[in-house]
């Protein structure tokens, strides 16, 4: 059978440890015998980070905005042992981190549903896709103690030199402050993200905020979102038939247990990084979990959204057979050869990918799955299988697709 040609290539950014492993293992098994394969490669290994002072990075974020589609592998975040570990000259920053800032996107994360593995709430049929606004408040928060009396301000001077003073609150002994933003532009383009992502896969957006408390920095969230959504996107949500919902954050809480999933739910920066928790976990399993940033100006980057599985790695290093769950990363290459093929209008490669999701979805529910989903599903007959093993049932399983 001839190999599935590719026009644009995809950006291709290599990863650290078990996920590293692992990429190449699904390249060779899964990707290269069936396609053409044309990828610009970037090696976001902490080896070569270090080596390129972490330009490597900023190259294949810019890269991604060129061709417009990418797939990553999972990254080391360095942290104080990993400098030891990597020598490194610098706690270089979270890939993620960069490449988030300068393709200026949203992340959305989306679990992977497949039958014998039931979400712990039992009307979620559909993924419920989380978005979170990657920017401000709390996580750019400037905070002080007291440990006496005094009054604390909130003070604005513009560069023209007006002044506007707020009391926060005057003390009577001990306590804490906190000043948070937002700007403007960063809502915006998390609106944005978040409207042409809900358009590209045809889902409601929900966005959940608390402005009748917050009635002037939540409230400014909401204004944003619903003037852009008037202004420029709501014939085209009323023409797909799909709607946009604004509500306060404790009630979308409420009904988002209560639905049936096959939504987006458009998160400020705090609500997100708790939900998107909660969410996987009542999906089942962090390893089961897709994650897509997507630009304002519709560029993709696909990615498991777990991490690099250090400790199965060092198993791996021993010489022991792992049990790592490859499905994130292969669902990382189906998103983008599909998005890659719907842009390019390469049907085929499209069907590639939904063939290759397919096949991986119908060896767990055949009962062929690694440990961590082993633990959780509700099949009568299951079959462990270590990483190469699953990869081959895939394997087995794509090539009567094909
Ligand atoms: P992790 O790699 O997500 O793994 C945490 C634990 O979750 C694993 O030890 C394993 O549990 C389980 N797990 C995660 N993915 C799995 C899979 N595919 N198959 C089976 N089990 C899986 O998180 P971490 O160990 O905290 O972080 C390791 C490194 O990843 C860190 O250096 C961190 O900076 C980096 N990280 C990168 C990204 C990213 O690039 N997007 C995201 C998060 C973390 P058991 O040990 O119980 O089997
Ligand atoms: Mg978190």
């Amino acid at each position: 059978m001839p190999k599935i040609t590719m026009t644009t290539p995809l950006v291709e950014m290599d990863g650290d440890e078990m996920t590293r492993i692992m990429w190449q293992k699904i390249k060779d098994e899964l990707l290269l015998p069936y396609i053409d394969l044309k990828t610009v490669y970037y090696d976001l290994g902490l080896k070569y980070r270090e080596e390129t002072k972490d330009q490597v990075t900023i190259d294949s974020a810019n890269a991604a905005k060129q061709y417009g589609v990418a797939v990553k592998c999972a990254t080391i975040t360095p942290n104080a042992a990993r400098v030891e570990e990597y020598h490194l000259s610098e706690m270089w920053k979270s890939p993620n981190a960069t490449i988030r800032s300068i393709m200026d996107g949203t992340v959305f994360r989306a679990p992977i549903i497949v039958k014998g593995i039931a979400p712990y709430v039992r009307t979620w049929q559909k993924p419920i896709t989380i978005a979170r606004h990657a920017y401000g408040d709390i996580y750019k928060a400037v905070e002080m103690v007291t440990d006496k009396p005094g009054k604390c301000e909130l003070v604005f001077t513009s560069e023209d030199g007006e002044v506007r003073k707020e009391t926060v609150h005057e003390f009577k002994g001990p306590g804490i402050m906190q000043g948070v933003h937002n700007t403007d532009s960063s809502i915006e383009s998390f609106a944005r993200s978040c409207f042409s992502y809900a358009i590209e896969t045809r889902q409601d957006l929900w966005f959940g905020a608390k402005d009748t408390i917050s009635k002037k920095y939540d409230h400014h969230f909401k204004d944003i979102f619903n003037d852009l959504f008037e202004k420029e996107y709501k014939a085209r949500f009323d023409a797909l038939g799909i709607r946009y919902m604004y509500t306060l954050i404790d009630d979308a809480v409420a009904r988002v247990i209560r639905s049936e999933g096959g939504f987006i739910w458009a998160c400020k920066n705090y609500d997100g990084d708790v939900m998107s928790d909660m969410v996987a976990t009542a999906f089942g399993s962090l390893s089961m979990m897709t994650s897509v940033l997507m630009s304002p100006d519709g560029s993709f980057e696909f990615e498991a959204a777990h991490g690099t599985v250090q400790r199965h790695y060092y198993e791996h290093l021993k010489g022991h057979e792992t049990f790592t769950n490859p499905i994130a990363t292969i669902f990382a290459w189906t998103g983008a050869l599909k998005k890659r093929g719907e842009l390019d209008g390469l049907g085929e490669l499209t069907a590639f990918g939904e063939k290759l999701e397919k096949a991986t979805l119908q060896t767990v529910e055949e009962g062929y799955m690694t440990k961590d989903l082993a633990i959780m599903s509700s099949l009568p007959d299951i079959h462990i299988t270590n990483t190469d093993q699953f990869l081959a049932a895939v394997k087995e399983r794509l090539e009567k697709l094909l």
